[in-house]
């Protein structure tokens, strides 16, 4: 009698489950015919870029939306490291992706982005990306290229993603997260990013202030013009929001600008973890000290700090991948050493530095159902993507940095 009583509660349990969940994707139907997010990064794309270029399309989707009068990258102002903060909400020393290459104490290998290295071993990425969050409750993501998009978070992957590959012509990624969107074709994603690179190499190749930018900036807005099209013809304009952003600005560098390392320390006594414009040094045991005050005595057009006392603004500080001496330089100083100068020389942009220098500042635009028409908002934190893009799906963000407040104001 008890065990009949006992089945029969479980049955009710387990069909009373199956109701709440069955309700539950009712109301993500719902939401997934609303609110579609479509997040997109154009790398090294400066704030100013927009001032000095003709960009109808830009001013299409800015009339449309919302402009921030800049958005501020996390810290150090690299490719990963950014790209992983916007996704995950929170700040770099809690998402261990502490610059676009580096090792770990307590992990076998090195992390990079080149294809000899393991970038895609959920090892490395720490924290929840909003597609996996997504996906977790139901939703489905559909990526073209992210850093960290192609690893699984607790095992699980976004429902599609390409592994990285330069050399797909931009349009045609447009085409294929058009089709991923829209709603009447077979994925209906709900969340989507797309990612172009080739402002960035024109940044590093020819430096922020040249014509090769100016003409790159050109092109991503005719790319911009196309989306727009491509979507407005195939009708979901309404139902998809799109988040139009980068991962930091750029700096024009200087041949005469630079910071010899092997003219203060011996290079035998740390490991370089990364180089410029901030270099991230594991000393050898027994040389923090010695290492940290001859580059203390030295510094000129830099700031060196001891891990530990990085001023908390950076928050980068609390991991154990990041090296206890961090040298910081300022805008436009590179560091190197006698012999890579000779070798390479010094490119003509970059960016790394200081993620509050108006050169690293760079842009956010947004429009579509969820957000406000014709607005222009104040510079915020990029950590705040996070929970604004959790709400606009209308899902439960996993722990993170950010503060919706910084941004609800832009929904309606
Ligand atoms: P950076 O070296 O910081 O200027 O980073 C920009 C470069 O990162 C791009 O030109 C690409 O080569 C590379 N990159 C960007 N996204 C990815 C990705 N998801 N996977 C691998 N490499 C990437
Ligand atoms: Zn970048
Ligand atoms: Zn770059």
């Amino acid at each position: 009698m008890k065990k009949l009583l006992q089945l029969t509660l479980t049955f009710i349990i387990v069909i009373g489950a199956g109701f709440i969940s069955c309700t539950d994707s009712e109301n993500h139907t719902e939401s997934e015919t609303e609110n579609k997010v479509l997040l997109i990064s154009i790398d090294g794309f400066m704030n100013e870029y927009l001032d000095r270029n003709e960009t109808p399309n830009f001013d299409r989707f800015i009339t449309g939306g919302v402009k921030a009068e800049h958005m501020i990258p996390a810290f150090p102002t690299k490719t990963f490291p950014t790209h992983w903060t916007i996704a995950t909400g929170l700040y770099t020393e809690n998402h261990g992706i502490i610059a676009n290459g580096f090792t770990d104490p307590e992990l076998e290998g090195y992390f990079s982005y080149g294809p000899q290295d393991s970038p895609n071993d959920e090892r490395w990425w720490q924290g929840e990306p909003i597609w996996i969050t997504a996906e977790n409750q139901g939703l489905t993501s559909a990526l073209m290229f992210w850093p960290g998009s192609e690893a699984s978070i607790n095992g699980v992957h976004a429902s599609h993603y390409k592994d990285y590959d330069g050399s797909v012509p931009n349009a045609a990624r447009i085409d294929t997260v058009v089709s991923w969107l829209d709603p009447a074709g077979a994925v209906d994603a709900d969340f989507s990013t797309l990612y172009f690179s080739h402002v960035d190499s024109r940044g590093h190749s020819y430096g922020p202030n040249s014509p090769e930018v100016d003409e790159a900036v050109v092109n991503a807005d005719s790319l911009l013009g196309y989306l727009l099209d491509e979507i407005e013809e195939k009708g979901f304009s309404d139902r998809v929001n799109i988040l139009l952003t980068s991962d930091h600005g750029m700096a024009e560098l200087s041949e005469d600008k630079v910071i010899f390392l092997d003219d203060m320390i011996s290079l035998d006594d740390v490991e370089v973890v990364d180089w410029s414009p901030v270099a991230m040094l594991r000393p050898e045991d027994g040389k923090k000290e010695e290492v940290y005050n001859a580059l203390k005595e030295h510094e000129e057009n830099y700031t060196v700090y001891y891990r530990d006392e990085l001023p908390r603004e950076y928050r980068f500080s609390n991991h154990e991948r990041i090296p206890e001496i961090i040298m910081i330089a300022d805008i436009p100083y590179s560091i190197t050493t006698h012999s890579n100068f000779e070798e390479r020389g010094i490119i003509a942009g970059t960016h790394g530095f200081d993620h509050r220098e108006p050169e690293m500042a760079t842009i956010f635009y947004a429009t579509g159902p969820a957000i406000k028409a014709d607005k222009e908002i104040a510079s915020f934190e990029s950590v705040h993507l996070y929970e604004l893009m959790a709400k606009i799906l209308n899902v439960n963000p996993s722990e993170n940095d950010g503060d919706l407040d910084v941004l609800r104001h832009i929904l309606k």
